[in-house]
């Protein structure tokens, strides 16, 4: 077939009922659903937080990328990573009470990522050339593409020409590099709009290579799974069609799959999301909320369903070993780390004793950590097993409030006090966000011109996976108060369950797959409604580690209903049982 051949076959998808039968068909004749060594699981990803392997991420989608391919490892299912290696990566610090930040170099080579061959990408009329380099584990591996030139993760504004040339390095560059490794993905789970182009590159694929192009979209859309974080579209940065002439459709070889996906702008302009949603048939939300009230709608105006799958952590990561066998050897979770059928009896295990045992080795891993990781006033902290933390980790964006407990600081204080108490705070201000830096340069102010908070308030910059370790393991409370509605799901928090923290918290994301009455919940008709909440929620909490009995009960409580929801082995067994229905 040659390219002008795939005019002929280009059919828009609006006929549902044809589209029935031609999915019939195309079961019969094409699908291969199982899971293989070369036909791997494969998880399309603009940001990877694994420190570990030299990539750095900004947040939850990250980690989220990160958990699931550690998971993938543990329980043998053949499972490739594909993302972007970013040659820079910026970190931050407090100088003179500002966020400064700085750029610092990263090499592939230092994390064991081997070199596998170049492939190329067009911008602009150029050949850009990408490295295709390759970290291999036992069952799962990362495939990563990188240049010189390639940025930051997240630099530049959304919608701009950087960003696209990212997106389209990774799509385009990732499936050639899929194709170099002899790998065929049995299926692809785009990790946001940002990896569309991916599931671009496997449609242009199919259509070029003499399928018709009606099933080629059908192909590709049964074999894509779409999983969103976000919960407003309309939130989400357009690319003009200019843009896409740079960057986009010289990349595409078959006319048809050029004509489809020009058809799909509106007054020159194009959501990412929109064209995912065309081009993956299956679609997940993060928790059962977040699934329920994303607001997104199809090119027809439809609006859109996602499957709830809600997000869960790896337990070998993000717990204390100790904890970890505990539970196993209580019979709490199984050798995969996911809860045993009668976990809620075993959970008997788990006294007061118990949990301040744990957390003396928390306590100990904290202060570790806080060794090289400086306070506002550049002062080393060191806590010692009688000490009472509270902490707040997690990015400072709006919805998330990090200033909320602040509002009122002289009770925050009288609170603190009664048990003096201290309070950590950690999370890093996206570049370039400057109502956010106010906030937190605002929120430092208030600590600072008073003596009792000044010796209690403490804010680690550079927030990273170390110190949400440290902290979700050494601490004693856990506050997660984001605005109702604007949590996807949220992860700190499942940490902070696992490792025996208290959690006080909103009704929001992941927390809300359980019931209002799990853990210490804040709700209100407004703000300060539930700012008064949330300080009787420190008292509470407070007042409950000075007492066995309710010490006891309330971290039960909070296992009993969210170990199922944290373990992220229950996370890709509710994916494989989406994506291969027995
Ligand atoms: C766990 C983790 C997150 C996830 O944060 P949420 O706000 O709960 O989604 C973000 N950043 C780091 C460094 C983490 O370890």
């Amino acid at each position: 077939m040659n390219e002008e051949d795939g005019q002929y076959f280009y059919h828009p998808l609006e006929n549902i009922e044809d589209v029935e039968i031609f999915y019939e068909a195309v079961e019969r004749q094409h699908l291969t659903k199982a899971v293989s060594k070369e036909r791997p699981y494969t998880y399309w990803t603009i940001e990877l937080y694994d420190q570990k392997n030299g990539i750095r991420g900004g947040g939850g989608l990250g980690v989220l990328a990160a958990d699931t391919r550690r998971v993938a490892e543990d329980t043998g299912v053949p499972f490739a990573l594909i993302t972007p290696f970013y040659p820079s990566e910026t970190h931050q610090k407090m100088k003179n009470g500002d966020i400064i930040d700085e750029h610092i170099p990263v090499n592939y080579k230092d994390f064991g990522f081997k070199f596998i061959d170049k492939v190329n990408v067009k911008c602009c009329n150029n050949l850009c050339q990408l490295d295709v380099i390759e970290k291999a584990f036992k069952n799962t591996r990362i495939i990563a593409i990188t240049e010189p030139n390639f940025g930051e993760l997240y630099s530049g504004m959304s919608g701009s020409d950087h960003r696209l040339y990212q997106e389209v390095a990774l799509g385009f560059g990732g499936y050639a590099a899929l194709k170099l490794l002899g790998l065929k993905p049995a299926i692809m789970q785009l990790n946001e709009v940002a990896t569309f182009f991916a599931a671009l590159a496997r449609l242009d694929e199919l259509a070029r290579n003499g399928m018709d192009f009606y099933e080629a979209v059908v192909y590709t859309r049964k074999h894509t799974l779409y999983t969103n974080h976000t919960l407003v579209q309309a939130a989400e940065a357009d690319f003009s069609f200019e843009q896409f002439e740079r960057f986009v459709f010289p990349n595409l070889k078959s006319l048809a799959v050029k004509k489809w996906l020009k058809d799909k702008f509106v007054d020159g302009h194009i959501k990412l999301s929109s064209v995912t949603i065309e081009i993956a048939e299956l679609r997940s939300g993060v928790s059962k909320l977040h699934a329920r009230v994303a607001n997104y709608r199809d090119i027809a105006g439809n609006k859109v369903k996602f499957k709830a799958v809600t997000n869960g952590i790896d337990m070998h990561t993000w717990v204390l070993p100790e904890i970890n066998d505990f539970y196993e050897k209580n019979g709490i979770l199984d050798m995969y780390l996911a809860p045993t059928a009668d976990y809620e009896e075993k959970l008997e295990q788990v006294t007061a004793e118990k949990i301040r045992e744990f957390k003396k080795i928390g306590r100990e891993k904290l202060n570790q950590v806080l060794k090289t990781r400086p306070d506002q006033y550049g002062k080393i902290l060191k806590f010692s097993d009688e000490d009472f933390i509270f902490d707040f980790k997690r990015r400072f964006v709006d919805y998330k409030r990090p200033e909320l407990p602040f509002k009122d600081a002289e009770r925050l204080k009288n609170i603190l006090s009664r048990r003096n108490a201290h309070y950590i705070l950690a999370g890093r201000v996206h570049s370039g966000d400057e109502v956010m830096s106010g906030k937190l340069k605002k929120l430092l102010e208030t600590v600072d011109k008073d003596d009792y908070l000044r010796e209690h308030v403490h804010y680690i910059a550079d927030y990273d996976e170390e110190l949400a370790y440290g902290l979700s393991s050494g601490s004693n409370v856990a506050i997660n108060v984001p605005i109702v509605g604007l949590e996807a799901c949220g992860t700190s928090w499942m940490k902070d369950i696992a490792n025996l923290n208290l959690l006080i918290s909103t009704h929001d994301g992941g927390v809300a797959d359980g019931s209002i009455n799990s853990y210490l919940n804040v709700s209100g008709e407004n703000e300060s409604e539930e700012l008064d909440m949330l300080y009787q929620r420190m008292e509470e909490a407070i007042s409950a580690y000075d007492n066995d009995f309710d010490l006891e009960f309330l971290i039960k409580r909070q296992l009993e209903t969210f170990l199922p929801v944290i373990s992220g082995a229950r996370m890709l067994k509710d994916y494989l049982d989406y994506l291969f229905p027995a």
